[in-house]
């Protein structure tokens, strides 16, 4: 081990996902390895609920560092579902799977149960941030990270910074329209990626194309998923065959016109979506490879995220490190 791993195993802070179902915890050092994790499901009633819990966890990783030889923590990092004002860590619109989860001056909350510093960020803006410092691309400064699952949601590394915008809400790219006259979008927009590429917008198209032809019952719409759509795909379903192909060129559009805006080395695709998504990843970057200005697209990289279900963790813990 080097001199300079031997220095971050010696860093540590605290990691917080915050997600619809579920909340993690964990006390997480510089290379990532996750020394204390806890983690309960999200109460489903109040904003004090969630941040009674976090309180506890919190209170929890403390005790945890006090009693194993005193780790120093650098911080408390937050990735949380929902619009997130970066600079006042505050929740602005959060999401209807979290109750009351609305502007919630969540940096504030906490800062009351300690005097360590506080990130707030999106959560799928973290994971991007795990995976460009240790996943999939961390020799890469510029690259576009796409997590498909419930929704789509994004984040954008470039020139080795998280990109925010004015007040933190950039890198929507789920809702990037690829069809002006495509599917309505819940954000009130048409076309957006999220219809044809999230978990929910392949099960939706599989529904909607099935009854617009009247031709069966089987599946029933309501056990209708995305992996039950590749299935189906897979074991030669024209119709999920369609539905897949479609969600395969919106993914391909969305991503050579993000090319073309930011110049990326490498695209990051992560979520439920891409579970076992070799095939998924093949297809996109033979598509995004044969569109749109050579220049640009060819050079492009597309790979599934690294990191797994701890990503939201280590990713909001890294926030200590580059603030
Ligand atoms: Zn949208």
């Amino acid at each position: 081990m080097s001199t300079k791993e031997l220095v971050n195993e010696m860093e540590y802070s605290v990691g917080i996902d915050i997600g619809g179902t579920k909340i993690a915890a964990g006390i997480v050092n510089k290379s990532g390895n996750i020394v204390f994790r806890r983690s309960a499901p999200t109460p489903q009633s109040s904003r004090n609920e969630v941040l009674d819990l976090l309180d506890d966890m919190i209170q929890a990783c403390f005790h945890y560092a006090n009693h194993n030889g005193s780790l120093p923590l650098k911080g408390i990092g937050i990735g949380t579902a929902g619009q997130i004002d970066f600079h006042q860590g505050r929740v602005l619109s959060g999401t209807a799977n979290i109750a009351d989860w609305n502007d919630v001056a969540l940096r504030d909350e906490i800062s009351k149960i300690t005097s360590l510093p506080v990130w707030v960020d999106n959560d799928v803006n973290v994971i991007a941030l795990a995976e460009h410092y240790l996943g999939a691309a961390q020799a890469e400064s510029n690259i576009l990270f796409l997590a498909l699952g419930t929704g789509v949601g994004g984040g954008i590394i470039s020139e080795g910074r998280l990109i925010h915008g004015a007040w933190g809400s950039a890198g929507e790219l789920g809702h990037l329209s690829v069809n002006m006259d495509g599917p309505e979008c819940k954000c009130g927009f048409r076309g957006c990626l999220e219809t044809y590429a999230s978990g929910t917008g392949i099960a939706n198209r599989m529904r909607e194309k099935l009854s617009e032809l009247h031709v069966r019952q089987d599946p029933e719409p309501e056990h209708i998923t995305s992996q039950l759509v590749f299935q189906l795909m897979k074991s030669g379903d024209k119709i999920a065959g369609q539905v897949v192909e479609e969600m395969i060129h919106a993914l391909s559009y969305a991503i050579v016109s993000l090319i073309h805006i930011f110049n990326p080395t490498m695209i990051v695709l992560g979520g439920g979506v891409v579970e076992d998504g070799e095939w998924i990843r093949l297809s996109v970057e033979k598509q995004v490879h044969a569109i749109g200005l050579r220049s640009m697209v060819h050079p492009v990289q597309i790979q599934l995220a690294k990191l797994g279900p701890n990503a939201g963790i280590i990713g909001a813990a890294y926030q200590s490190w580059i603030y």
